[in-house]
């Protein structure tokens, strides 16, 4: 029998994080709970492996994540997430839990300029690539000249190779002005990669167009969640992860990982306990990683010390609950203006009606305080949307991830560590390693399976030792 084959009972697990030492020797530990810890998790579980899941947070998810809000007990998205029709490991992830039913797809999408006119994206039943071609010919924010020059620009993108000059320096050579860039590339851009076009290598912005609006036709599909992300990753995941005895270990941080003789040694939690396994996944953010690992172990190897070439981008988001609806479409594209998209999240409670406004690479509020941000976003609002300028807004609030995701700067994945390290027993996972993906939660979740399937190599090696 091997070992993949076989389920490792967990009776000897201990309920205590000092004495679960022996019992995790021929364990494999995930560190941290986001989505590239749970994905890799998971896939190990599903192939008989004993898991265990160290989780600093009292909570799952990671960056996708809720909180409860104090004021109204309520779970909170800190930002509202979405996926796309073109997240394929994702939606294996979310039929994996058993939550794909949570997910809703919105088949059309609606984009409004500072005037309030309103465009409708949808497919038509021409096959990729000339599926959204009739909203695109219809979109009332470019003119004719304009729309030739981003068919242009397109047509040339699905062309090219896979190298990574600055997009703005190829944008500039395919014949598109200030305002193409700013009402189209831009506009897709900002929001699915989390920067600007000026920072942008052209690899991730030619995947941006080729999977989510070239290469199928379900590929541009914005796909929201129906709950909080909180309820999302919550209850079934929960049931999942105890159905495959997978012992998840909330409130437990680890301090450092402690390396002898070229491999990981143990694991060093904030409480000052130790922890042993037969392999290691390290599953939180590569700024967490460089403080876990011994300096002298980062310099050695170039997949540890060219982290520290990864940059991060800014992601605002403004929580607005008004006394009734404001919207009556399920999400707005906005163009032009302050906000970048809004979300109608219905009713929360009664008589509380909640809205999302969504600013990604949002480093033009840097300096302004949140009251400031929030006057800025809420007279948009009541702008553009006369309902909410008769509502009473009842609460609000401004959260900003200062390091929500990394750049996609030219020449990003040279900094971009695959998922085994020169460490031959860890195991990378993060949207920040090598997936070919920018930094979602698609990413997120194929950085777990791909480092999932290295451990499996990894521990398949040792399967003599452990019988
Ligand atoms: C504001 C915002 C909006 C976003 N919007 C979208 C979107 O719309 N669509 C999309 O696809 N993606 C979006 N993203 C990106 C997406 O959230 C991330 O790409 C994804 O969640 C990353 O998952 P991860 O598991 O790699 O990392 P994380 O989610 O960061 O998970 C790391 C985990 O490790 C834990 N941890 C850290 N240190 C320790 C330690 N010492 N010991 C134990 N555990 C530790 C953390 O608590 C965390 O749970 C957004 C991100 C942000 C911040």
């Amino acid at each position: 029998m091997t070992f993949a084959a076989r389920r490792v009972p967990l009776d000897a697990r201990s309920q205590n994080a000092h004495n679960f030492l022996v019992a995790t020797t021929q364990s494999i530990i995930v560190i941290g709970g986001g989505l590239a810890g749970l994905a890799a998790a998971t896939a190990l579980a599903e192939h008989g492996r004993r898991v265990i899941i160290l989780e600093a947070r009292n909570r799952l998810g990671g960056r996708a994540s809720s909180f409860r809000d104090t004021a109204s007990g309520q779970l909170v998205d800190t930002c509202q997430h979405v996926s796309m029709g073109c997240c394929t490991n994702l939606a294996h992830f979310f039929r994996t839990l058993g939550v794909a039913d949570l997910i809703e797809p919105q088949p059309c999408l609606f984009f409004m300029t500072s005037d309030r006119r309103l465009s409708r994206f949808r497919s038509s039943p021409w096959p990729a690539p000339f599926h959204l071609a009739g909203s695109f010919l219809a979109a009332h924010y470019l003119t004719p000249l304009e729309k030739l020059r981003i068919a242009y620009g397109l047509a040339c993108l699905r062309l090219g190779g896979d190298d990574d000059p600055p997009f703005q320096d190829w944008l500039d050579r395919h014949a598109q002005t200030p305002r193409t860039v700013e009402r189209f590339w831009g506009l897709v851009l900002v929001s699915a990669l989390n920067e600007v076009p000026e920072r942008i290598g052209l690899r991730y912005a030619r995947k941006v167009f080729l999977d989510g609006f070239l290469r199928h036709r379900r590929g541009f599909e914005v796909e929201l969640p129906r709950v909080p992300l909180g309820r999302l990753y919550g209850e079934e995941l929960q049931a999942w992860l105890t159905r495959h005895e997978v012992d998840l270990r909330l409130n437990t941080g680890v301090k450092l990982i402690h390396v002898a003789d070229g491999q990981v040694e143990r694991i060093e939690l904030r409480d000052g306990s130790t922890v042993q396994a037969h392999a290691y996944v390290a599953a939180v953010p590569f700024d967490r990683l460089l403080d876990m690992l011994p300096a002298q172990v980062v310099e050695a190897h170039a997949a540890f010390r060219e982290l520290r070439r990864l940059e991060t981008s800014p992601i605002t988001s403004v929580h607005l609950w008004h006394d009734r609806p404001i919207l009556d479409l399920p999400h707005v594209v906005l163009i032009g203006c302050a906000g970048q998209w809004v979300f109608n999240r219905g009713a929360v409670a009664a008589g509380e009606h909640y809205t999302q406004v969504v600013v990604s690479a949002a480093r033009q509020f840097r300096g302004l305080g949140q009251e400031e941000v929030q006057r800025l976003i809420v007279a948009e609002v009541n702008r553009l949307f006369p309902k909410a300028g008769s509502a009473k807004l009842l609460r609000a609030r401004v959260i900003t991830e200062h390091a929500a995701t990394f750049s996609a700067v030219p020449g990003v994945d040279c900094y971009r560590p695959p998922q085994a390290s020169p460490l031959p027993n860890l195991f990378l996972a993060g949207d920040w390693t090598a997936t070919g993906w920018p930094a979602t939660m698609e990413g997120a979740v194929r950085s777990g399976y791909l480092a999932a399937e290295k451990v499996l190599g990894h521990t398949g090696l040792l399967v003599p030792d452990l019988r």
